[in-house]
């Protein structure tokens, strides 16, 4: 399914068609893949508010099975089960590559942006970004791990939250809805501001101790807060929740203007932050806390070619949970 022109979701701007069986280059697998998971990333791609060149395969969130190995690979066999994410290549040697802080090399390259991704039979990923998937897990329910759940892993070590603390969630998406398992284990008190009825009630189910609208009051003030749907109004709703010395960490690739604030909102060190992209670290970590907590996937399962339906629902905000490519 290949973006050939950027075009509203409703447009159906995913066109199905037939390409050669990509091999793998020098330091590349091949991937099988069997499901791949739909971002809101992919809807920003296909509507054109973050650019790709064309035509590109989208789809970062990559779970299947290694088909190829190209030269000089090493530690990744035939039939083992992978996965690969947003990021596809990095320089290794700029300066925050080699501070740990690889997610911010200007060199990166992107999965399903820079090169074809995974809504596809069969992709190609470079070695070193391919990741083992935790065991037990099916490759529809490991899929939204491999973005939702790392960058929404990496938002919530960005947010300072600590163990036990009150933790505010302004959108209750894919990414929301694996980070609470995690914000849960660690004892934090998860409060979900959301517009959906459906949103809060997955919220709550999930264990948050609260659920209501952007503007809603829940009466505590918060240590900490992850913004994850991309309105730009969320940032000072956020500040108005938190507690002095508290953090909004911002989990998005794109987001509308954010309003100006009266200085007291932010005054009392609170702090704003983005988070863009992820470590290899982040996506190991988080695959070992999904095999640990567990972490439990709300999959909403679409046919391959029913991709252009699957980016019409995040558009509306009409999944529960993660959408999911079916491919094999
Ligand atoms: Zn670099
Ligand atoms: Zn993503």
């Amino acid at each position: 399914m290949r973006l050939e022109r950027p075009g509203r979701a409703e447009s159906a701007p995913l066109v199905l068609v037939e390409v050669p069986e990509p091999e793998p280059g020098p330091g590349e697998v091949a991937i099988a893949v069997e499901a791949c998971g739909v971002c809101r990333t992919d809807l920003h791609l296909a509507e054109g508010e973050v650019s790709a060149p064309l035509p590109r395969i989208l789809g970062h969130q990559v779970a299947g099975r290694i088909s190829a190995v190209g030269d000089g690979v090493t530690g990744h066999a035939v039939g083992d089960a992978v996965g690969a994410g947003w990021m596809a290549f990095v320089d290794g040697s700029c300066r925050w590559c080699v501070s740990g802080r690889e997610n911010l090399c200007p060199a990166a390259r992107y999965t399903g942006r820079d090169r074809d991704g995974g809504f596809a039979e069969t992709t190609t990923a470079r070695a070193e970004w391919v990741f083992p998937l935790p065991a037990g897990v099916s490759a529809m329910e490991a899929a939204p791990l491999l973005c939702a759940g790392v960058i929404g892993y990496r938002a919530l070590r960005l947010s300072g939250v600590e163990s036990g603390g009150r933790l505010g969630f302004f959108g209750f998406g894919a990414s929301a809805h694996l980070a609470i398992q995690i914000a849960r284990h660690r004892g934090c008190e998860v409060y979900a501001f959301t517009r959906g009825e459906s949103g809060r009630r997955l919220a709550l189910e999930m264990g948050a101790k609260w659920a209501g609208g952007a503007d809603d009051d829940p009466g505590v003030a918060l240590d900490a807060a992850v913004t994850f749907a991309p309105a730009g109004e969320l940032v000072p709703a956020a500040l108005a929740r938190l507690a002095p010395g508290g953090t909004v960490a911002i989990n998005a690739i794109h987001m509308s203007a954010i309003p100006s604030i009266p200085y007291e909102r932010i005054y009392g060190e609170r702090v704003v932050r983005s988070v863009q992209n992820s470590t290899r670290r982040d996506a190991l970590e988080l695959l070992e806390l999904a095999r640990e907590i567990p972490i439990r996937a709300e999959v909403a399962p679409y046919p391959l070619e029913e991709a252009n339906a699957a980016l019409r629902d995040v558009a509306s905000g009409h999944v529960r949970g993660a959408a999911v490519l079916r491919v094999r």
